[in-house]
């Protein structure tokens, strides 16, 4: 296929009108998405692997990430919220399973439970409802069931376990397709917080009727196949981040972002460039502004930190990031600095999330699910 990013890479007009009318240009690699996420279900076999697209999937586009996800083999779908499972119904055939990890809200179960989604019950109260739906119906309706193994977020506490296995009935009432728990330090691979989880969870499972498991995050598939069970939920290894940073990582990187430069113009020394003066130029100095800014989703803890790349140069940030655009320091490239139109790569081969989310001081999910809704959104995918 060649360079996948050729189209957006270009200069100025590239007879797409479109992408001079946007600040910027989001290039989704969805042969990357199946790429990964092949490269998931292969590793955690023989556990099936889900794929956990809850916030717009991560940000890069539910509507477009979800089907290419069913088109490489996935069935059984993750979401949050109940409003992100009735987007995913829309959008992919029937024979999927939706399992809403938010819990079921009270007063929903009806709609829940109409509409064929799988609740994540985290509690004993959504146990219960789920329960009294359940005998109400008079049919096992498909449900997960959450355990909580060292987060204190969500699941059923110590206590909370310990009625369950006084009162298993839940299993007989409704279809549990999986217990589920989630690991708080899977992406630090020498943490024993995740053996001491693992430890937890098989000390429950033992007390608790026969049942599929799942618990293991992106980070989780790599720890040992302890953690794999029976299903795994990765998210943020199928948009292109190792979890572990493991620079041989046969994950590929799902995001390019390209900014548009506005202009470029020269300053003396001493010029005190952006809000609140916050950077001063100790030289004369070619500033470039480009068409990103923190409303974009390129966080504010970003002024005079970071950089874009312009032909594999570094263009360091200087000056508070805007809600709009970004100052540039464009100074050693001359007159080969990039000019109005042109494009600078803010994440790409030179810049990956993971460069961005250590500069910004927070994690590569933050970056992607910031990232904002009005560039031109560029969906790639081989035939
Ligand atoms: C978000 C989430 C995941 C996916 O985690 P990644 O680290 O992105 O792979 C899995 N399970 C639960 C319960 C989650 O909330």
């Amino acid at each position: 296929m060649g360079d996948p990013y050729s189209l957006s890479r270009k200069t100025g007009v590239d007879g797409d009108m479109c992408g001079l009318y946007c600040g910027g240009i989001l290039t989704v690699d969805l042969d990357a998405l199946q790429h990964n996420y092949r490269v998931l279900a292969k590793k955690a076999a023989p556990a099936q692997a889900a794929a956990v697209v809850k916030a717009n999937a991560y940000g890069i586009g539910v509507t477009k990430a979800a089907p290419a996800l069913y088109e490489a083999g996935a069935r059984v779908f993750f979401v949050a919220q109940l409003v992100e499972a009735f987007t995913l119904l829309a959008v992919l055939p029937k024979d999927i399973t939706i399992a809403v990890l938010n819990d079921i809200q009270p007063g929903t179960e009806e709609i829940v439970a109409d509409a064929g989604i799988l609740p994540v019950l985290n509690s004993l109260h959504s146990v219960a409802a789920w329960a009294k739906l359940c005998s109400k119906r008079g049919t096992k309706l498909p449900a997960m069931l959450q355990l909580d193994t060292g987060m204190a977020r969500l699941g059923l506490d110590e206590r909370e376990c310990e009625v369950l296995i006084k009162n298993p009935e839940i299993f007989q009432l409704a279809d549990i397709r999986y217990i589920l728990s989630h690991l708080a330090s899977a992406d630090e691979k020498q943490n024993t917080q995740n053996s001491a989880q693992l430890e937890k969870m098989q000390t429950l499972l033992n007390k608790l009727p026969p049942c599929p498991v799942a618990l293991a995050n992106s980070g989780g598939i790599f720890l040992s196949g302890d953690f794999r069970y029976d299903l795994v939920r990765p998210g943020i290894a199928l948009y292109g981040v190792d979890p572990h940073h493991d620079t041989q990582t046969e994950i590929r990187p799902v995001v390019q972002l390209d900014a548009r430069v506005i202009e470029t113009r020269q300053v003396p020394a001493e010029t005190k460039v952006g809000y609140n003066a916050t950077f001063t130029t100790m030289r004369p100095t070619q500033i470039t502004t480009i068409a990103v800014g923190y409303a974009d989703g390129w966080h504010r803890t970003l002024s005079n930190r970071g950089a874009a790349y312009f032909n594999g140069a570094r263009l360091p940030i200087i000056g508070r990031v805007s809600m709009d655009s970004i100052t540039l320091d464009t100074t050693d490239l001359g007159e080969n600095a990039p000019q109005r139109g042109d494009l600078v790569e803010l994440i790409g081969p030179h810049q990956s999330l993971a460069d961005v989310a250590r500069d910004a001081d927070t994690i590569t999910y933050e970056i992607l699910t910031s990232l904002g809704q009005r560039f031109d959104r560029r969906y790639l995918k081989a035939v």
